[in-house]
């Protein structure tokens, strides 16, 4: 992809309502749009690592057995009646339509997906279940906050599954426990898991992933030496208690809450009358979990873990190209033919090993060139100019690194193709 051509672009004014590094570096890297309070646009960079995000989350889930389902945001008032949650779900945005009638618009999908899992669901051979999807939620928070990490409308991950027992259904939510501490650690982010409450969806225990940074909303409650963990919501300790599973003290910290698993025990199968037939026969009560991920806000936690006061530092997993190349101007003829076929050369051969190459192809110089480059944060800065190829190739600058290097063109592909698997 040529920069030029690339709708969105960097800014160099942060917006003046920035109040936190991702709202900051994803609108003034050309990633996002904020159009109101908590609602964004999502450009070609910042979809391009959405899209990553969600495609690790998806194969986490298809490995826990996840089969994906889309299911739609307007939702029928009477099933949100059915379980009680159309009056006590303060978030839940209600609409109404010009025939008076109101509709819910999805804040989860307990109300959608019990009564789909029941329509095809009779007895123990189809069990246990496990759905997901990935769609966008709305929420009416009353404060929209820290860019993409707390909006009004985003997207979200969010798996349900069923099970004829208590057990069957622990054994899976350890499961997915792993399964969640995987997806984060793809995408580059260290979660604690912590013990917290179960907020809309239930009276039991929930738990929390949590990306440990200094800008994250919640307030932890940690152990540093073994898994202990809890927010303080629900927090029985506090700092320098002794952990009660290792005796070490326990120490205050900030996190983003990045993913909640939820015991939802037999409350939505029973509000919608959901049983199955065990092998005698008999109908029997199911029993229920949830998991979710916000994906956008993912994002956002990716980029408060991974950026520096020039810019974004994405992890190559995610990152919106892999690879950005950087042609300078010369003003020799010739030395400017011989950069520009070196540049083409380059792309095509990353091309073909399928390898995602940004060219900074304007007519700029190599300080606004190198700012933008360090602002979007995609892993490799490769520079081809006059002076890179009188030193024999092209500088190669990592954008995790201090320093650059001259590296040959002689084997820079397979070089570049094992960096970036490394
Ligand atoms: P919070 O406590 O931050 O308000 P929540 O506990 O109400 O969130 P859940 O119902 O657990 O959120 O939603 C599952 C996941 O969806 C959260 O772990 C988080 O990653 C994401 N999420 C929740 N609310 C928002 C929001 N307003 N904007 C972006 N992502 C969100
Ligand atoms: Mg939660």
């Amino acid at each position: 992809m040529r920069y030029s051509q690339l709708f969105g672009k960097t800014t160099k004014n942060a917006p003046s309502d920035a109040d936190s590094p991702n709202a900051r570096l994803l609108e003034q890297g050309g990633f996002v749009e904020h159009v109101m309070a908590g609602v964004y646009s999502w450009l070609p960079l910042g979809l391009s690592v959405l899209r990553k995000a969600e495609q690790i989350v998806r194969e986490e889930m298809d490995a826990l057995g996840g089969q994906e389902i889309f299911m739609p945001s307007l939702q029928p008032k009477e099933y949100w009646e059915k379980t009680g949650r159309w009056d006590s779900v303060d978030i839940l945005f209600k609409i109404k339509s010009q025939t008076e009638k109101m509709y819910a618009l999805g804040c989860s999908h307990e109300e959608v997906v019990t009564p789909l899992a029941q329509k095809f669901t009779r007895s123990y051979k189809e069990l246990p279940l496990m759905l997901y999807q990935i769609n966008t939620k709305f929420r009416d928070e009353l404060r929209a906050k820290s860019g993409v990490l707390r909006g009004r409308e985003f997207r979200m991950k969010d798996m349900y599954s069923f099970h004829t027992s208590q057990a069957e259904l622990d054994a899976y939510y350890a499961r997915v426990k792993e399964g969640y501490v995987r997806v984060f650690a793809r995408c580059g982010l260290d979660v604690k898991v912590v013990e917290a409450s179960g907020g809309i969806f239930t009276k039991k225990v929930s738990h929390e992933f949590q990306a440990l940074t200094p800008s994250g909303e919640d307030t932890l409650i940690a152990c540093g030496s073994c898994e202990f963990g809890q927010n303080v919501e629900v927090a029985t300790l506090k700092e320098g208690d002794a952990c009660p599973n290792c005796g070490k003290p326990l120490f205050k910290t900030k996190g983003i809450e990045v993913g909640n698993i939820f015991d939802l025990g037999k409350k939505f199968p029973e509000d919608f009358g959901f049983d199955y037939m065990d092998e005698s026969g008999t109908h029997k009560p199911l029993v229920m979990g949830c998991y979710g991920i916000g994906t956008t806000r993912l994002v956002g936690a990716i980029v408060e873990a991974h950026h520096d006061d020039k810019g974004i530092i994405w992890p190559k997993s995610v990152a919106p190209f892999q690879v950005h190349v950087v042609p300078l101007k010369s003003r020799d003829d010739e030395k400017q033919k011989l950069v520009e076929a070196t540049v083409s050369a380059l792309e095509k051969d990353l091309a073909s090993r399928g390898i995602d190459v940004l060219v900074d192809d304007r007519d700029k110089g190599a300080g606004e060139k190198f700012a933008d480059a360090d602002l979007i944060g995609i892993p490799l800065r490769l520079v081809v100019s006059e002076k890179s190829l009188a030193a024999g190739g092209v500088e190669w600058k990592e954008r995790a690194a201090a320093e650059a290097k001259s590296v040959a063109l002689e084997g820079l592909g397979d070089e570049i193709a094992r960096w970036l698997k490394a």
